[in-house]
């Protein structure tokens, strides 16, 4: 093998690695694109909430919900701006901190004055300014947003499976409703840091909306709360009534949340310090990638069944590093991760599966084929002849066989050398080649200096023309042989039989009978065909 064939393999095999993985990439990253993995990657994080299961609600966040109850006995939305100061009025003796609406009071109303000396009385609200579409703004009146001691936005989008994982911490300058709510709040309370730095704020999914600390507007109206529940507390009030900005969470299937469990969420997580941490973005993509390519060269060191428990293990691996990795508040893609790395793995295997059958192509062809000559070999022949003997024996045609065998060809190499000598049987090759016309005819090297060519479907005639040729063709080659006895070039003996199979007789009499012609051929001087008899009771010789 030469260097250069051997640094072409080298190169071969450095694809074997990167191939695969390169493809993989390329495929993972159409699908990506064309957000086709959007589902996959939504479906695994509700699956890696459910797993992980709930947490505790924080006691310090209230929920006042205006639910189907309330809407039945106070009337329908909106309701008069004096059902509000009502509850500020009811719960200003039960002393909570804050008291956060979730609620846009954007039309006038002549009831505002009222309402605005009860939010100045009270001092710590925030109200919420809405943006219903991005940069359209729906703002609190300015009587109210003026007596409010902060306003924040509750600008939220879904994505397509009707979930909100992340929300704008800022929109316009104004922060998300949760942030300026426990400003508020730290006034009279400690809280931890606040990550306001941060572009998005990720929710972190506690438990079912219905398990949180909460009490029906009407409820509170009537007294029907204790004062101390109140105590402190930060007070979220928010529509929670079927059709109100309906929400779904992990816990929280077909839309049974709405908007201010989101807020009471975030709010949650920023007193207990446990908003989610996406491990997302380009850093982490390198090291997807980097991984990938890891993972590549491992699979092409190991069996298939191994890199099926491989890629089984990785995966499942990775699950569990999700599922360990929320508890502790991260959020690890797993679809992407686990497709690309899967569709590696397929590569390896198709791949594989390629080499394979090359494998098997290049070891048929050793087989089969005379390495010196490039035709078929004694065995293929053998084969071949078999097949079509059994043809012709079912279909009743003739089939003819010819022995060729090099005349003087011991002197020929005595007197040029053996390179010369294989040379020369390379050439006769060609001019047997050269000869035959029909794509079933076979010609293979039988062994040393002896040729045989097989004619199916041939008779004795087609079969002597043929010889003819060949004769013809190996004495055109003008092949100098000083040695030979009867000319100056290399000649050619043949045997040739042609018969329509029977029971009586096999393939294997054929070539007998052949070689006995070929004998019959040399014994007559040479450089010439002969035709065989075979022995046989029934034989039809054609
Ligand atoms: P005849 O005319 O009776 O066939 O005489 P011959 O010399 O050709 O017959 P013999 O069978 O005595 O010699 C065959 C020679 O063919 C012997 C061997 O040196 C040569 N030979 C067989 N295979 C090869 C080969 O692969 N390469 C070369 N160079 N010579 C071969
Ligand atoms: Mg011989
Ligand atoms: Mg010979």
């Amino acid at each position: 093998m030469n260097w250069r064939r051997q640094s072409r393999l080298d190169r071969w095999k450095h694809w074997q690695t990167w191939l695969p993985s390169l493809l993989a990439t390329l495929f993972v990253a159409g699908l990506f694109w064309l957000k086709m993995l959007q589902p996959l990657e939504h479906l695994a994080y509700q699956w890696l909430f459910q797993w992980r299961g709930h947490l505790a609600w924080d006691e310090r966040v209230v929920l006042v919900k205006i639910d189907e109850p309330s809407l039945k006995q106070l009337g329908a939305f909106p309701w008069s701006r004096d059902r509000y100061t009502q509850l500020l009025n009811v719960i200003k003796s039960s002393q909570p901190n804050t008291v956060v609406f979730d609620l846009v009071f954007s039309e006038l109303s002549p009831a505002d004055q009222r309402f605005a000396e009860a939010i100045r009385q009270h001092r710590q609200i925030v109200i919420a300014g809405a943006w219903n579409q991005p940069n359209r703004t729906w703002q609190p009146n300015p009587m109210l947003r003026k007596a409010a001691i902060a306003t924040g936005h509750i600008l939220q989008t879904a994505d397509a499976d009707g979930i909100v994982r992340r929300i704008p911490t800022y929109v316009d300058r104004a922060a998300t409703l949760s942030l300026p709510s426990l400003q508020t709040y730290q006034l009279f309370a400690n809280i931890p840091e606040m990550p306001l730095a941060q572009s998005h704020l990720w929710p972190n999914w506690i438990a079912p909306t219905e398990q949180m600390p909460q009490y029906s507007f009407i409820d509170l109206l009537n007294g029907q709360v204790t004062p101390a529940a109140l105590e402190n507390k930060i007070i979220l009030v928010g529509a929670t009534a079927a059709g109100f900005n309906p929400l779904m969470t992990p816990f929280d299937e077909e839309s049974s949340a709405s908007g201010v469990h989101l807020h009471a969420t975030l709010l949650n997580n920023l007193l207990q310090q446990n908003l989610l941490q996406p491990i997302h973005g380009k850093r982490w993509m390198g090291l997807l990638l980097l991984s990938n390519l890891i993972w590549s060269h491992w699979l092409r060191q190991v069996r298939t069944f191994q890199q099926l428990v491989g890629s089984g293990i990785l995966v499942s691996g990775w699950w569990l590093l999700a599922l360990l990795a929320l508890h502790q508040s991260y959020w690890l893609p797993v679809a992407v991760p686990g497709i690309l790395w899967l569709t590696t793995s397929m590569m390896h295997w198709i791949m594989g599966n390629i080499q394979l059958e090359a494998k098997n192509q290049q070891l048929n062809h050793l087989a089969n084929i005379d390495e010196l000559t490039q035709i078929s070999n004694r065995r293929a022949l053998e084969q071949y002849l078999q097949q079509e003997w059994q043809r012709s024996r079912r279909e009743q045609q003739p089939i003819s066989l010819l022995l060729c065998d090099v005349d003087f060809f011991k002197q020929f190499n005595d007197c040029y050398g053996h390179i010369a000598g294989d040379e020369c049987l390379y050439q006769i090759a060609q001019a047997l080649n050269l000869s035959t016309k029909r794509p079933t005819d076979l010609i293979a090297r039988y062994g040393g200096e002896e040729f045989a060519v097989v004619l199916p479907n041939t008779d004795a005639q087609g079969a002597e023309n043929l010889a003819t040729a060949i004769l013809s063709q190996v004495r055109a080659k003008l092949i100098p042989h000083q040695k030979s006895p009867i000319s100056h070039y290399v000649t050619l003996s043949l045997g040739l039989v042609t018969v329509v199979p029977d029971a009586q007789i096999d393939w294997l009499d054929m070539i007998d009978a052949a070689d006995r012609a070929l004998y019959q051929a040399k014994f007559q001087g040479r450089d010439r065909a002969c035709n065989a008899v075979i022995k046989s009771p029934t034989a039809e010789f054609v």
